[in-house]
């Protein structure tokens, strides 16, 4: 693999360069892609480290690189060219082209408009304990086990946790986000001191809003094992139910620890989460 720059640092004053980043994604890849492969995907660029001007990009384009596909896919007036990578190699040219971060659609490139997968993204209000956000995450897993669904956690990165679900590609993406938004309003109506299900920034004050808008066509989420472009290099980390009480923060893992935590790990801790098969209730 062709790295140029290698000794440019990413992380500003951290010591970590581009070819520290290539080489986290080459160490955790084993974890890493049955995540990621296989789905359309959003980049986060970063030319010039996290200190400088980092874009979006979601669509496909040639100078990417080896091993980084394109799917076409409708869009609201024809289609376009999206990004998808099979392996590891596909990640390692992105890193080339820059790219820290990987958020792929909740629904794999051959099936685009059936998602196989829900995220629920409790995102708290500046203040809110680190408990409460660990308790909103079992409330969800609660209530959706009690609707036959069973669901995996995984730490940001960043400030909260998202609650993943997997599911048989059968529903369209206007099922699945109304399943989502039906179970946050219950935890809003129930707990409205603690849960806010809609996007308004004032009513957030102290509460935890519970993002289910993440569950539409064309949106995405980070996946787990993707190092965030935020200063100390956390990572968005996928854990056991029985882990998250350990937890301190959603930035509970950095590039150092996830690589450390990669090499030790016997069983994925969401084992289970790429066989089960279950379906959005009626
Ligand atoms: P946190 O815990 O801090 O909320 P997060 O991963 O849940 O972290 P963000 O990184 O803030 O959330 O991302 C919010 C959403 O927007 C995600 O769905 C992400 O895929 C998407 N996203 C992030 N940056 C951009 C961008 N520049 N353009 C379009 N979508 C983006
Ligand atoms: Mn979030």
């Amino acid at each position: 693999m062709r790295l140029t720059s290698p000794d440019r640092e990413v992380y500003p004053g951290e010591g970590i360069t581009k070819r520290h980043v290539a080489e986290y994604y080459e160490a955790v890849a084993e974890w890493l892609m049955p995540e990621l492969a296989e789905r359309p995907t959003s980049l986060l660029r970063c030319p010039d480290g996290i200190g400088g001007d980092c874009f979006f990009q979601k669509k496909h384009a040639d100078s990417l690189g080896p091993g980084v596909h394109a799917v076409c896919l409708d869009e609201r007036d024809g289609e376009d060219e999206y990004i998808y990578v099979r392996d590891i190699e596909g990640v390692l040219s992105l890193v080339q082209m820059n790219a820290i971060e990987f958020h792929p659609w909740g629904a794999r490139r051959r099936s685009p408009e059936k998602p196989d997968r829900l995220v629920f993204d409790l995102d708290p209000a500046d203040g809110v304990p680190w408990k409460e956000v660990l308790r909103a995450a079992r409330e969800v897993r609660d209530r959706l086990s009690a609707a036959g669904l069973e669901s995996w956690p995984r730490l940001s990165g960043g400030k909260g946790i998202h609650v993943c679900v997997p599911l048989e590609p059968r529903a369209g993406w206007g099922r699945a986000k109304d399943f989502a938004e039906a179970v946050a309003r219950a935890m809003a109506g129930d707990s409205p001191d603690r849960y806010v299900a809609s996007a308004s920034k004032e009513l957030r004050r102290g509460r935890i809003f519970i993002d289910w808008l993440r569950n539409g066509r064309g949106n995405t989420s980070v996946a787990g094992w993707v190092l965030r472009a935020r200063p100390g290099a956390p990572v968005a980390m996928p854990l056991r139910w029985d882990e998250l009480g350990r937890t301190r923060s959603g930035g509970h893992w950095d590039i150092h620890s996830a690589r450390r935590r990669a090499a030790r790990l016997r069983s994925d801790p969401w084992e289970g989460f790429f066989q089960v098969r279950q379906r959005l209730p009626r």
